[in-house]
């Protein structure tokens, strides 16, 4: 999508901080990290949020998770928390499907 933040750091448009990548997801940094450790893994299709996935794009989603659990043991994380924000009420403010992996500290429960 033209007009899509992540679409652009996906197709490296616009500079980020690489974890990971392949043909199906990128992982960069958070540009305003909230623990130690806090990067988002996106799928490079376009997606708006979790709200719109389903059988078609149900794949990318399941891959990213792989990725997930293979790029934090990489990085030596044993606990860490994947987080989606759907809608603005939720603190959706990328509209662009994306995990949030943070690590590092204390995070406390229930979320804020
Ligand atoms: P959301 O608020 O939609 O759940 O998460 C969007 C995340 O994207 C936020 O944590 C925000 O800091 C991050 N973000 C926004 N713009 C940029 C950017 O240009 N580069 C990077 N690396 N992260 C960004
Ligand atoms: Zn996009």
């Amino acid at each position: 999508m033209s007009d899509c933040l992540f679409c652009k750091i996906a197709g490296g448009e616009i500079p980020s901080n690489k974890v990971y990548e392949d043909d199906l997801c990128y992982a960069f940094y958070d540009i305003d990290p909230q623990a130690p450790t806090h990067f988002l893994v996106i799928p490079k299709a376009h997606i708006p949020s979790v709200a719109a996935v389903d059988a078609s794009n149900a794949p990318v989603v399941a891959h990213i998770f792989t990725v997930i659990a293979k790029v934090t043991k990489e990085l030596g994380l044993t606990s860490y928390r994947v987080v989606s924000n759907i809608g603005e009420q939720a603190g959706q403010s990328v509209f662009h499907l994306h995990f949030h992996v943070l690590a590092g500290r204390d995070l406390t429960w229930p979320p804020g």
